[in-house]
């Protein structure tokens, strides 16, 4: 799939930027082809300028004469030797030839326009029809031409050029594009993978439970007899795993949810410092630490900042519940308020088993649990840290954790004082 959208991002990339490739290539070969004609133009312009200069005209009789003679190329000397002329002809005012060199062109003028492109094969010729005036009357036309050879040998150069440099551009173009929608499929890939992993660890976390349930059912509906005891033992146990399910289904919602940053309606002033008692107050925490002593350190002023009372609640019993349970009974553990210039620390440390250090980059991912079967045992799945790190980002702030096995914890909240 990954692979095929690559394919076709990147055939649209080298398909556009080869059309604006092959675009430019045209204009240039097109304003090359024009540049050059100019410059034969004024060419032509100018050795009909100088032919017609030599032409002498003069009234005798009533009658008016004009004289060739000097004229270079049609008079009596012969070209030189740098002259490119391929013809050079002079009609009448009317129209009618008088004098040529060159191949024998058609007795009467056949060109109306000034500038003409003509093709005489094998080569192309551009020819200039030059009405020469006297006195403001026209006496009558010079026609010349000359070969358009070099121009079509550079322009033919320069089309082999191109013809060569820009499927090779092309290429280049087309390796770029792979390189660029590789690297543009790699968030979307990875998000893939994640979300792969994530609905297959899910399914895989609720499987479990649904098998316990489905297995006391169908038990109890195969034993008409069961006795009284083993029938509420067997319907506690389903309720108990229906709990930890709900529970799952709930954390799952809640991360599928609460993804970004929080929605303004429910941010309201939280005084940290209540806040903190509140959550150490609550049966949950007291329950969870029967056999620990906690210490909580506040500062003396109630530092406020704007937040969802409710979702730093979760984060921060999040963090309490797992301080606990991976925390030998007569442990300690502390929880403490940090105010300082532009920010503020809540960090709860635990004198625990601690987190090995391979294990450390990865625990805030989804269902990641450092020792599956110990963990297991205590009742995770491994989203209780994703979802306090999802709050505390949600607060525009960090979570991050320090720890050492055997020795303990700390997990540290930092949120932005505004
Ligand atoms: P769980 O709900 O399974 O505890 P968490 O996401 O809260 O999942 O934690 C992920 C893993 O991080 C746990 O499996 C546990 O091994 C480890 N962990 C979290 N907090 C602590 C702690 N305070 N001390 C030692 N290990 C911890």
């Amino acid at each position: 799939m990954f692979n095929r959208s690559r394919r076709d991002l990147t055939r649209w990339f080298t398909l556009s930027m080869g059309s604006i490739l092959i675009l430019f290539a045209s204009i240039i070969y097109y304003q090359r082809s024009i540049d050059r004609l100019e410059e034969s133009d004024r060419l032509l312009y100018h050795k009909a300028r100088v032919m017609a200069a030599n032409i002498d005209s003069e009234w005798r009789q009533g009658k008016e004469h004009l004289a060739l003679n000097n004229v270079p190329i049609l008079g009596n000397y012969p070209p030189p030797a740098d002259s490119n002329l391929v013809y050079a002809r002079w009609y009448s005012a009317r129209g009618t030839l008088h004098q040529f060199y060159g191949q024998q062109p058609t007795d009467q003028i056949q060109a109306i326009a000034a500038f003409e492109t003509i093709q005489a094969k094998p080569k192309w010729l551009r020819q200039l029809t030059l009405p020469v005036g006297d006195n403001g009357r026209t006496i009558g036309y010079l026609q010349i031409a000359i070969p358009l050879t070099n121009a079509q040998v550079a322009l033919r150069e320069m089309l082999t050029a191109m013809v060569i440099t820009v499927p090779l551009t092309l290429g280049a173009v087309s390796w770029v594009g792979w390189l660029l929608s590789g690297i543009a499929m790699k968030p979307v890939r990875n998000a893939y993978t994640h979300l792969q992993r994530f609905t297959s660890d899910a399914s895989h976390e609720l499987r479990a439970p649904l098998a316990t349930i489905l297995s006391n059912a169908q038990v109890g509906l195969l034993s008409p007899v069961d006795a009284g005891k083993l029938k509420h033992i067997r319907l506690e146990k389903i309720a108990e795993t229906a709990k930890s399910m709900n529970q799952l289904v709930t954390d799952l919602l809640f991360l599928a949810r609460q993804e970004g940053r929080l929605d303004a309606n429910s941010i309201q002033l939280i005084h940290l410092n209540d806040l903190l008692k509140e959550t150490i107050a609550t049966p949950l925490i007291q329950s969870a630490a029967k056999h620990l002593t906690l210490h909580l350190e506040l500062p003396e002023e109630n530092i406020g900042i704007n937040g969802n009372a409710d979702l730093l609640q979760q984060a921060i019993t999040n963090l309490l519940t797992n301080a606990c349970k991976y925390t030998m009974p007569e442990g300690t553990i502390w929880i403490r308020l940090i105010s300082q210039y532009h920010r503020v620390l809540i960090q709860i440390e635990d004198t625990g088993i601690g987190i090995p250090e391979t294990d450390l980059p990865h625990i805030f991912e989804r269902f990641y649990r450092v020792d599956e079967e110990r963990t297991r045992e205590k009742g995770g799945v491994g989203l209780g840290l994703a979802i306090a790190q999802q709050i505390v980002a949600a607060h525009g702030g960090y979570l991050t954790v320090r720890s050492q096995v055997g020795k303990g914890s700390i997990f540290q909240i930092e949120l932005p004082l505004i």
